[in-house]
């Protein structure tokens, strides 16, 4: 089996949010699709482990904020490498509450889709959940993010937790080292810089100023490790 035949799947970013009673959270994931449209079906896919899915069991609903492409990393390393049990993802970030009583996250969304859970599935580590689409907005015009986009050009790394996690070995031959960090897995590479803390390309990470942090989880320079 050749574990890159998987990369070649089409997927979006998404932030998924759920409630139980008052507490609320969210996390990123790239697993919703529409599955049926007479009546509009959508399903997501959740790690059995994160907060949100404890949150979607518990309360049968769940929103879906379709991300759009210019979403800076930090904003998706704050729903996305970050869990609920430790912080409030939701401090600093624009949301509403919809029909469902649910989080939707109206920040870097083109548009949302909130849903009422009508059936599940077990996927060994993850829960496949079904729902009904019972709301939907546009929020703004604008391309949505895919995942490919996420990857290649912003340069975003992906948990370990996450279904389309694929180990892969590295393959660098880097003329300036690449720099991996050791909270969240993103690659910093000079060849590319970090367009979202405006360091131009050809910025070699010994290069980078002191006061740098990761764009994604936020972690200092001394979290980093060189990629051999
Ligand atoms: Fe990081």
């Amino acid at each position: 089996m050749n574990p890159r035949a998987l990369f070649k799947l089409s997927y979006g970013v998404y932030v998924v949010c759920s409630k139980d009673g008052d507490k609320i959270n969210g996390q990123i994931a790239n697993t919703v699709i529409q599955v049926a449209s007479e009546p509009a079906i959508i399903a997501v896919a959740l790690n059995k482990k994160n907060l949100t899915h404890e949150y979607i069991s518990k309360s049968g609903v769940f929103t879906a904020s379709v991300l759009a492409q210019d979403t800076p990393l930090n904003f998706i390393g704050n729903f996305g490498f970050k869990s609920g049990r430790e912080i409030n993802k939701f401090e600093g970030t624009n949301y509403k509450t919809g029909v469902t009583g649910a989080p939707i996250v109206t920040d870097n969304t083109v548009a949302y889709l909130e849903a009422k859970v009508t059936g599940q599935l077990d996927a060994v580590t993850h829960t496949i959940f079904i729902g009904e689409v019972v709301g939907a907005e546009i929020i703004k015009e604008g391309e949505p993010m895919t995942y490919a986009y996420y990857h290649e050009v912003k340069r975003g790394s992906t948990p370990k937790s996450a279904p389309s996690y694929v180990e892969v070995k590295k393959e660098v031959k880097p003329v300036m080292a690449k720099y991996e960090c050791v909270i969240c897995g993103y690659i910093y590479d000079p060849e590319k810089g970090d367009p979202d803390g405006k360091i131009p390309p050809g910025t070699s990470f010994e290069n980078l100023p002191d006061n740098w942090t990761c764009p994604i989880c936020g972690a200092s320079k001394s979290e980093f490790k060189k990629v051999e």
